[in-house]
């Protein structure tokens, strides 16, 4: 039994003690059994909530209707939930209410997958009624019982059965395949929040490839109750697909199809170089050749905050502006020594200041880990290091930026009103623009002195 689950022991013996069966039960035990890090430690238990209640001196009435009450011991938390069946379900939804039953087994059976439906007593004794480690053996996912019903009760499920077949690397069974694509019409009834967060996990988990594939294997992405952008949908259902690839019309058009396939398939099996889900998600988009007004439709659609929006479209931005500098950096720069070219500088700095620093960073990692967003040759060997010589010296450029913002200028808007003896007015903006710009391009320095003068010589002119 790992640490994590020795931690918890004292609250299994403690409602046993108190006369009601109580194990760990779901992701923790079949995580214990892959000997992976757990996440969290869920518990089940005979009790009742308020039973719960009464047992802990220190407890959070989280989610009581379903049966759930979180205890807090030793500085951690534990989600202890009453064994309970969801018998009535509505609308291929999970249901409000819940009906608390003492059977551990059928606590089990209401569960999703196998490998899900596993509990593990205090004594470490596996409570195993559906062969769930049998078919982590075998790498196997498959729902517990019969497929068609379980996703019947919540279409939510397919969803999850790709998650996890991807994040464990099982395969899907073959009767659990099949009630998937009997069923997938279904997810048109599940909420878009929930299929975002799934949809989420997927990117961010590992080996989201493997989850792209079978969602496009599936015809999942077509399914949603809103429909999610069709170039999205198109390319999800090419996606590996030669069948498809092998129809397209004519010769050249079927090799240009096969092209951007590979690198589309190419740059979604890097994804995982990632750390960050986010930045997965504007590679993702980047390859699927969303605009950033797309890419935030899609965001929008998956309720996901308008600050992760607002972050996806910059980088986006950031794309547009440079991938197609990147052709003629490579024709022009890449194999000879000569410098860095004045216009492509200033159009790099423009780039920053355009959609900021942050997304600037952010992009030129997310280039170094998926090098085909930029260039279909970059999984060739051809020219392996174009794209690392053209990062580098983006970054370089980009750290040695003397101001980013307006607010990094070494002078103040109200400094320049004075000088100016103005009113504030949309001319302040625009001149302190204009410094940054300045400053941003190396043309004078970040300081009160110089920058004052560029102020005198620009208001002079009656450029702003
Ligand atoms: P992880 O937290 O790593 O994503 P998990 O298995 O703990 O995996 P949770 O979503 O936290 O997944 O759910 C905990 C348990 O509750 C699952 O193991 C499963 O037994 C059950 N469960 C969760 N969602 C569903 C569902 N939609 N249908 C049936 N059972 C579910
Ligand atoms: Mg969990």
């Amino acid at each position: 039994m790992s640490e994590a689950l020795t931690k918890a022991l004292p609250l299994l013996y403690k409602l046993e003690e108190l006369g009601y069966e109580t194990v760990f039960v779901g992701g923790c035990v079949r995580d214990t059994l892959l000997g992976k890090k757990l996440k969290d430690v869920d518990i089940a238990t005979a009790a009742t909530p308020e039973q719960v209640i009464a047992a802990f001196p220190h407890t959070v009435p989280t989610g009581l209707q379903h049966g759930t009450v979180t205890v807090v011991y030793e500085g951690e938390t534990y989600e202890v939930t009453t064994f309970r069946t969801e018998s009535e379900y509505e609308k291929f939804r999970r249901p409000s209410q819940v009906r608390f039953v003492t059977s551990l087994r059928e606590d089990l059976q209401r569960r999703d997958f196998t490998m899900n439906s596993m509990a593990m007593r205090a004594d470490g004794t596996l409570v195993d009624p559906f062969g769930g480690q049998d078919d982590l053996r075998r790498g196997l996912l498959r729902c517990v019982g019969e497929a068609d019903d379980r996703l019947r009760e919540d279409a939510l499920r397919i969803l999850r059965a790709v998650r996890f077949a991807a994040a464990y690397e099982l395969r899907i069974a073959p009767a659990t395949w099949r009630a998937i694509l009997r069923h997938r019409h279904q997810l048109a009834h599940i909420a878009m929040e929930r299929v975002g967060l799934e949809c989420d996990k997927m990117i961010g988990g590992n080996k989201p490839h493997h989850a792209a594939a079978l969602l496009a294997r599936g015809g999942l992405l077509s399914c949603t109750k809103d429909p999610l952008p069709a170039e999205l949908v198109e390319a999800a259902s090419l996606y590996g697909d030669s069948v498809r690839l092998a129809r397209a019309s004519d010769k050249q058009q079927q090799r240009q199809n096969q092209q951007q396939n590979q690198q589309l398939a190419y740059s979604i099996s890097q994804l995982h170089r990632l750390p960050d889900g986010d930045d997965r998600w504007a590679a993702a988009c980047g390859a699927l050749g969303l605009r950033a007004g797309q890419a935030v439709e899609l965001f929008g659609l998956l309720k996901y905050s308008t600050a992760r929006s607002e972050r996806l479209a910059a980088i986006l931005g950031v794309l547009e502006a440079m991938a197609p500098r990147f052709i003629y950096f490579r024709e022009k720069h890449a194999s000879s020594a000569q410098e860095w070219p004045a216009e492509e500088h200033r159009h790099w700095i423009l780039t920053i200041l355009r959609f900021g620093q942050p997304a600037a960073k952010s992009w030129c990692d997310i280039t170094i880990a998926v090098p085909s967003l930029l260039s279909v040759r970059a999984e060739a060997d051809e020219q392996p290091t174009a794209v690392d010589t053209y990062i580098d010296f983006l970054r370089s450029a980009l750290q040695s930026m003397a101001a980013g913002t307006i607010k990094d200028l070494a002078v103040k808007g109200k400094e320049l009103m004075k000088m100016a003896d103005l009113q504030p007015g949309p001319w302040l903006g625009r001149l302190l623009q204009r410094l940054l710009e300045t400053v941003a391009l190396g043309e004078i320095t970040n300081e009160k002195g110089p920058l004052m003068a560029k102020a005198a010589a620009i208001l002079e002119t009656n450029e702003v």
